[in-house]
């Protein structure tokens, strides 16, 4: 019986972290999963969200958006096209981010694509909230 999970966070630029914890709960299409050791195999699809990661009493949080996790007994391997962890983050470049996106999403222009610029916008969202939050 496993009682730990070997968390992996992999983006197509780096490993962006591997921890042994005793719970996951990540950002799911259809809302949040949360995985405890022995959980079915599954893999399912990610949102952008927030990736929560618990050993004991210690909860950290990280950025995640897309991509997928593949859950086994003792293991969950995030694959996801871009993961920082908040002191990874850049705030300013964050705000810019949003600013930009903002303004794309307000404008009348037929060029914008505007599912790209609603990504953006969330991601911005998320890393805003996230910064600083680091241990
Ligand atoms: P920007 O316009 O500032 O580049 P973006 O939303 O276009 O933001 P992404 O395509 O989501 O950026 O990410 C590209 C790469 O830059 C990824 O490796 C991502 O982790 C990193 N990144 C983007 N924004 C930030 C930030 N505010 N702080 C730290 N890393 C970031």
């Amino acid at each position: 019986m496993a009682d730990k999970l070997n968390l992996e966070v992999i983006t197509p630029e780096r490993l962006v972290l591997r921890e042994s914890v005793d719970e996951v709960v990540v950002p799911g299409l259809d809302g949040e999963l949360g995985i405890l050791p022995e959980h079915t195999a599954l893999i399912s699809q990610l949102q952008t969200g927030v990736l929560t990661y618990r050993q004991g009493s210690d909860s950290r949080q990280m950025h995640v958006s897309g991509g997928f996790v593949e859950v086994q007994a003792d293991r969950v391997a995030v694959l996801s096209d871009v993961a920082e962890r908040p002191e990874e983050i850049d705030l300013a470049r964050a705000e810019r981010a949003r600013e930009r996106a903002d303004k794309r999403l307000k404008s009348q222009n037929d060029e914008v694509d505007f599912r790209r610029a609603e990504l953006k916008m969330q991601r911005a969202m998320i890393r805003i909230q996230l910064a600083g939050k680091g241990h």
